[in-house]
């Protein structure tokens, strides 16, 4: 009898354990949007945990925080880039709340995809004054740290519903195709590019905060829009500049008027997505819902 209390004292004692080191895992809930994508694309992660958890996710080296918007939802982003090997990647999901840890495993599959070859012919007396390692840098510099400003102090998603386009014209070159100017490898197009004339008012994709409006080297007069989380949208090549640095906009509100300025063979927007300093493909955005619910 007396072994048999003993037994049954600690198997009380491992009952009121159990539910204490399972609380994290018992509240917890994981959702991707998607766990097949193509180079360009990107995933939506939303993680239901106890109020106040660090949940990061890790994936490809990267290691990212995720923010708590409603009251224990979090919410994140991550993409992969056009460079990205088709293969098969872990995705790391961390919940970690009074020092109870839950870890979560996930295979993100990127298949393959062709990115056709793009040749563009330019006066190469401007492509040479233009195309420079130091203007490049200058501009990267620039966008990189609007960017990493707001990125630091992450917001919930601004955007609501469907994104817009921003201008209504020709796709003359689509997201991802191998760029060449005068013969020479210029890297990938980082966004999409649709036909319009000079003047054309270019609108907001979706509500946010303008984090960059200014005069670059190669994309001339531009317009970073932030949409919360990691994710911004860029308006190119414009010939006016009508919203800038702090702006709060909405959907469909007037950035700037359609140009030819910077790197560029005539009037068009040159419109891009990036998660991060990941372009991702435009078309995943435009008249489609970015939501939550999956
Ligand atoms: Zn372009």
């Amino acid at each position: 009898m007396k072994v048999l209390g003993r037994l049954g004292f600690v198997f009380i004692g491992l009952l009121l354990l159990i539910p204490v080191l399972n609380v994290v895992k018992a509240e917890s809930e994981i959702s991707l949007s998607a766990t097949t994508i193509r180079p360009g694309d990107f995933v939506r992660i939303k993680v239901k945990a106890p109020h106040g958890s660090l949940v990061r996710t890790v994936f490809r080296g990267v290691s990212k925080t995720l923010l708590e918007g409603d009251n224990g939802t979090f919410f994140g982003l991550i993409a992969a880039s056009y460079y990205t090997t088709p293969d098969v990647y872990p995705l790391g999901v961390e919940i970690v709340k009074d020092e109870q840890v839950m870890t979560s495993l996930y295979q993100i599959q990127v298949i393959a995809r062709k990115f056709p070859e793009s040749r563009v012919v330019m006066d190469e007396a401007k492509r040479k004054k233009i195309l420079t390692t130091p203007n490049r840098e200058s501009d990267t510099k620039k966008t990189q740290e609007a960017r990493k400003k707001v990125a630091q102090e992450s917001q919930p998603p601004l955007w609501n519903s469907a994104f817009i386009w921003p201008v209504k014209g020709a796709i003359t070159t689509e997201f991802g195709f191998i760029r060449y100017v005068n013969n020479i490898d210029n890297g990938r197009h980082s966004g999409l590019d649709i036909a319009a004339n000079t003047g054309t008012p270019v609108l907001a994709c979706n509500d946010g905060i303008v984090v960059f409006s200014g005069n670059l080297y190669l994309t001339g007069f531009t317009v970073i829009v932030y949409h919360g989380l990691d994710l911004f949208s860029s308006y190119a090549h414009l010939s006016a500049l009508k919203a800038y640095e702090g702006d709060k906009i909405a959907k469909g509100d007037l950035v700037g008027l359609v140009g030819s300025t910077g790197l560029s063979t005539g009037p068009h927007l040159h419109l891009t997505f990036r998660v991060g300093e990941t372009p991702v493909d435009p078309r995943l955005f435009l008249e489609q819902e970015v939501g939550w619910e999956f």
